[in-house]
């Protein structure tokens, strides 16, 4: 049995060789750039009317006649020469030969006259012009490499015509769920059955840190048909995550299993409740790379989501460079672990520490927001781990 701290330790030091790929513009959200995004032109790339109304040269007069419309989408028209304005759409090109907008709410139009409403003062020049080049020049970098892609950094992508986009490799993952008494999320189990929750709550919360399994499969508790489900599993994964069958029943077969397959264990068992029975173990490396990891987490529901999310999760966002949010929260009254143990615990900002009657009752999870870990220092706060998506 090892500490939290030496199983955090021995998963750290297995590196990730990483390398890039490529992913569609609409599937890039949550990766990580693997190139810096230079912008291809000036932003914005020509001088955009930022108003509707009426665009002019600004030259001290209050009124004009009015000489064509400039749409959107359009090349520019010419500005004839002398008193005349061009009447102008929001996202337009700056007619040639003006500078300034007005905008309709400052005019008063007849006919073919406009003039500046009574009392309106003159305009600044260069009055809603959104003017090429203000925001970024082309050759600008626009998102260093690195960059944890959200929404609001597709505009920069999509505008200088990165699609698809280059992403750091992440892990190839799988999911597999042990358990005869395991049925069906739509079936009617028998008394002695239970609906398979782990393989939801699990990929849910891989989802909500932008984690995808790429398979996800059941597993039997038989020493033959687990072999075979792990043999098809195996090939190209980077990580495969077992639940169930790592304690110490008769058919908690997937420790032996692997190892006769030819895994090396590197831990089994760690000094923390819930989810004390852990198995970690390596395959020998591949041609292509390290070996595939698997984490054999403990089938009940609670110790597999908190291992799920405390090592597993965290292993593959570091595997791309991600790092997940940690903080310290207080958590009085709640006595320290035994020595050298961790106890976790369903948490939330408003309740504090969440009664829970053990690894079993994923109900109390329910109005949890993450979990804590409280170690045997005595500290008056602890980690707080935040489920994904909060
Ligand atoms: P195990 O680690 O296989 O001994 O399972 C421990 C407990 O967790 C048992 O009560 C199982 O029924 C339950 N359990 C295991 N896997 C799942 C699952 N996928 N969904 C819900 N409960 C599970
Ligand atoms: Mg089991």
């Amino acid at each position: 049995m090892i500490s939290v701290a030496e199983a955090d330790r021995l998963l750290s030091a297995l590196a990730f060789p990483g390398g890039t790929e490529f992913v569609a513009l609409e599937d890039a959200v949550g990766r990580v750039t693997a190139l810096p995004t230079a912008a291809d032109r000036d932003g914005p790339p020509y001088d955009r009317v930022a108003m509707d109304g009426y665009a002019v040269e600004n030259d001290g007069r209050r009124a004009w006649t009015v000489r064509g419309l400039q749409c959107a989408g359009r090349p520019p028209l010419v500005r004839a020469d002398g008193n005349t304005a061009v009447e102008v759409a929001t996202g337009a090109i700056l007619p040639t030969g003006c500078d300034t907008v007005i905008p309709y709410e400052h005019t008063e139009r007849t006919g073919n006259a406009v003039a500046l409403a009574e009392g309106r003062p003159a305009p600044k020049t260069g009055a809603n012009v959104h003017r090429r080049g203000t925001d970024y020049r082309g050759g600008d970098v626009l998102l260093p490499a690195g960059t944890l892609l959200r929404s609001v950094h597709l505009h920069s992508l999509a505008s200088v015509g990165v699609d698809p986009v280059a992403v750091v490799r992440c892990p190839v993952w799988a999911l597999a769920v042990t358990g005869d008494e395991l049925v069906e999320v739509s079936a009617r189990p028998q008394p002695w059955q239970i609906r398979r929750s782990n393989a939801a709550a699990i990929e849910g919360e891989a989802r909500a840190w932008g984690l995808r399994a790429s398979a996800q499969a059941v597993l039997p508790d038989d020493r033959a048909g687990l072999t075979r489900g792990l043999e098809r599993l195996l090939p190209g994964l980077d990580v495969l995550v077992l639940t169930g069958g790592v304690s110490a029943g008769v058919l908690d077969l997937v420790p032996g299993v692997l190892t006769e397959l030819g895994a090396t264990a590197l831990f089994h068992k760690i000094a923390q409740r819930p989810g004390k029975p852990l198995w970690c173990g390596r395959f020998p490396d591949r041609p292509e790379g390290p070996g595939t990891l698997v984490f054999g987490l403990p089938g009940n529901p609670v110790s597999s989501l908190f291992s799920f999310r405390r090592y597993v999760v965290r292993w593959l966002l570091a595997a791309e460079g991600r790092s997940v949010p940690r903080r310290r929260v207080p958590v009085p009254g709640v006595p320290a672990a035994a020595p050298g143990a961790t106890v976790f615990l369903p948490w939330s900002p408003q309740a504090g520490v969440l009664d829970w009657k053990g690894s079993g009752d994923f109900q109390a999870l329910a109005a949890s927001t993450g979990f804590v870990e409280i170690d045997d220092s005595g500290s008056p706060e602890a980690v707080y781990h935040p489920w994904g998506g909060g």
